[in-house]
C-alpha cells in the first residue's frame, strides 16, 4: 500500500480572481508548489516537476521563492528521493509550475494525456502564457508516454482524465491502506474550492491583510482558470465518483505541507 507525500519546491503569489473566480484580483495570496512522491513499492513514482527559478524574482510575472533544480532537490530529499531515480513522472499537465525541471527525471517514464500535450502547443490564446514551449518540448526527447483516458500505470496507481483546468489534465487515484486518495492537479488549488466555505471568514493575504470572503453556495467552488467550466464540473463530479471528497489532495493548499497521506 502507498503513501502519499506532498513537498513543497517552490511558493508563488497570485491573486486571489486565480485561486477562486470572482475572488478579488486586488487581493495577493501566497501559495505552495508542490511535487509529490508516492512511496510504497520498490518502484519510485513522483507527481509534477515543479516551477523553474526566478528571474529577478519573477516566473510568468508572478513573484516567485525556491524552485528550480536546488528546489527540486531539496524538496524530494525530504522523502529520501533522487530524481535520477524515479522510474514514474506523472505531470498531472503542462502549465508551467508543474513540468519545468521534467528533464532531471532522466531515467523515468513521463506520463502525460495527449490531449494536454496537443493543447499545450496550440494553447487557448487567454491562457498562452500558462505554458512555456521551452519546458515542454524538450520532453520528446525523453521516455515521454501520451495516453489517453484512464489508464492504471502500476497496481493502485490510476491516472484520471479531469479535463476543464486544461484541455488535458489528469489526477492520480492511488490505493493506501485507508481508502483511496486522488492527487488532483489543479482542479483544486485549494480546500475552499472543495469544500466552499458555509460561513463567511476571513483570509490574510501575503501582505498580511485580512480580507472577507462570503458564504458560497455551491457544491464546489471553481478555480479562476480554466479552459471548460462545464468540463471542470463534470471533473468535479468524475473525481467523486473515484474518490471520498475528504481524500481529495489539493494542487496548492498550504496546509498540506509536511503532512503524508494517510
Ligand atoms: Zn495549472
Amino acid at each position: 500500500m502507498y503513501k502519499i507525500i506532498p513537498l513543497k519546491q517552490a511558493e508563488i503569489s497570485v491573486p486571489l480572481s486565480l485561486v477562486m473566480m470572482m475572488g478579488d484580483a486586488r487581493t495577493i495570496v501566497t501559495g505552495p508548489v508542490y511535487v509529490w512522491v508516492i512511496d510504497g513499492r520498490d518502484e519510485k513514482i513522483v507527481v509534477d516537476a515543479g516551477i523553474q527559478e526566478p528571474h529577478n524574482g519573477l516566473v510568468q510575472g508572478y513573484p516567485v521563492k525556491g524552485g528550480g533544480e536546488k528546489g527540486l532537490r531539496s524538496a524530494l530529499e525530504k522523502a529520501n528521493v533522487r530524481p535520477e531515480e524515479v522510474e514514474k513522472l506523472v505531470i498531472t499537465h503542462l502549465h508551467f509550475d508543474h513540468v519545468a525541471n521534467a528533464g532531471l527525471f532522466h531515467n523515468a517514464r513521463i506520463y502525460v494525456q495527449k490531449r494536454e500535450w496537443d493543447s499545450a502547443l496550440n494553447p487557448p490564446m487567454h491562457y498562452r502564457r500558462t505554458y512555456d514551449r521551452n519546458l515542454i518540448l524538450p520532453l520528446e526527447e525523453m521516455d515521454l508516454c501520451l495516453v489517453e483516458g484512464d489508464v492504471e500505470i502500476t497496481d493502485g496507481v490510476k491516472l484520471v482524465l479531469l479535463p476543464g483546468h486544461t484541455k488535458g489534465m489528469q489526477g492520480v487515484a492511488i490505493e493506501t491502506e485507508k481508502g483511496r486518495y486522488l492527487i488532483a492537479g489543479d482542479q483544486f488549488y485549494t480546500y475552499f474550492n472543495i469544500f466552499p466555505p458555509k460561513q463567511p471568514l476571513e483570509l490574510t493575504d501575503s501582505a498580511g491583510n485580512k480580507v472577507q470572503i462570503p458564504a458560497i453556495d455551491l457544491p464546489f467552488l471553481p478555480t479562476g482558470l480554466h479552459v471548460d467550466l462545464s468540463e471542470w464540473y463534470n471533473s468535479c463530479f468524475k473525481a467523486l465518483s473515484y474518490v471520498r471528497r475528504r481524500n481529495i489532495l489539493p494542487g496548492h493548499d498550504p496546509s498540506l505541507e509536511g503532512s503524508t497521506f494517510p
